[in-house]
């Protein structure tokens, strides 16, 4: 997929933000994605969009897709394997992931894994070290054939590659049509509301159009942010409860707008723990969640955190002295179905978060 440089490329190499004659290869269909759907984002700016049951849709629609979709799904649970629960709910938890477009099951968990084993080494996909814009956005608007190849998703994400609805998740048909799904329950939903509030066809219609728009658009964008604040703010700024090998910080304002995922020196330090608040401040939504799925019996085996003075401060450099509980499958060489496993087409978030 490498392939030859294009314009863009070469733009890129004047200005410094690629290494030049490097393998690297800008993804213009994913930044358009981006750029996409931050302009229609912005049409929450007319006022005709305007509704407070629409603006409402914003933490509710963060807590429904990023918390329970990516920060409980993607990462605490098909990442780090911190809970068990039924395979209905985790089929349920992936497909409202799915739904942020922060990439593929496959993609954002191989990445993520990925992150943890190479934290902040020039390995890892998105370290700060490179930059701030690097580690927030940039790296996933170029194809680096060294991250996404058949041998990363062997070594990351074997286990994930056995399991068939995951694979399915990896079409872009399937993905595509999530998307749709998503744009017609929210126009639906908006019309239906909308027809009973105003009584006309055009306060239905102003309804529909402004659900989509923030229920959508607006929601998928902050999503998208708190999710690459993981990557960026999170591996910058912040307090340090544990020794961890790597720059990882707990952010308060992270930690907040995140539901939780923002303690991340705690989950650095010991990453298949469902709960990254460690201490009594550390208010962690995601973690609350998962104990309320525990004590109605949809969640098992829930991983808690050790006593800080029984975890080991990690004072090397490299993968060598990550943390033991690091969740990375062992290499492997057999080669295992990887056929609709591609390059990313779609952005991916810690994988795009944490
Ligand atoms: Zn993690
Ligand atoms: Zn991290």
């Amino acid at each position: 997929m490498s392939g030859r440089p294009t314009v863009f490329d070469r733009l890129l190499w004047r200005v410094n933000f690629l290494p030049r004659d490097s393998a690297l290869r800008f993804q213009p269909r994913i930044a358009a994605g981006i750029f996409g759907f931050h302009l229609l984002a912005l049409l929450a700016c007319i006022p005709w969009l305007f509704d407070w049951s629409a603006v409402a849709l914003v933490p509710l629609g963060m807590y429904l897709f990023g918390t329970l979709g990516i920060n409980i799904g993607f990462h605490r649970l098909l990442t780090h394997r911190g809970f068990e629960c039924p395979r209905w709910l985790e089929c349920a938890l992936t497909v409202l992931g799915v739904c942020c477009r922060e990439g593929t099951p496959l993609s954002w968990v191989a990445i993520h894994r990925m992150h943890h084993q190479h934290s902040d080494d020039p390995t890892d996909p998105h370290t700060p070290k490179a930059s701030f814009f690097w580690s927030h956005v940039g790296w996933f608007l170029v194809y680096d054939p060294a991250v996404w190849s058949i041998s990363t998703y062997d070594r990351y994400v074997r286990d994930l590659l056995r399991d068939r609805f995951i694979k399915k998740l990896e079409k872009p048909r399937t993905q595509q049509r999530i998307l749709l799904a998503q744009f017609a329950v929210f126009l639906a939903l908006g019309a239906i509301v909308g027809a009973l509030v105003h009584g006309s066809w055009l306060g239905a219609l102003q309804m529909s159009l402004s659900w989509l728009v923030w229920g959508v658009f607006v929601r998928t964008v902050v999503v998208w942010h708190v999710t690459w604040s993981v990557n960026s703010l999170t591996h910058m700024w912040g307090y340090r409860n544990y020794n961890t090998h790597d720059d990882s910080r707990n952010n308060l304002f992270v930690g907040l707008v995140s539901n939780g995922e923002g303690w991340h020196n705690n989950h650095h330090a010991q990453p298949r723990a469902a709960a990254h608040g460690h201490r009594w401040w550390e208010f962690d939504v995601s973690f609350i969640t998962i104990w309320g799925l525990e004590k109605l019996g949809l969640a098992w085996n829930v991983v808690r955190p050790k006593p800080r003075a029984d975890v080991t401060p990690v004072t090397g450099s490299g993968a060598e002295s990550h943390p033991t509980e690091a969740v990375v499958p062992a290499p492997v060489t057999a080669p295992v179905e990887v056929a609709v496993v591609a390059a990313p087409t779609v952005p991916a978030g810690p994988g795009s978060a944490a």
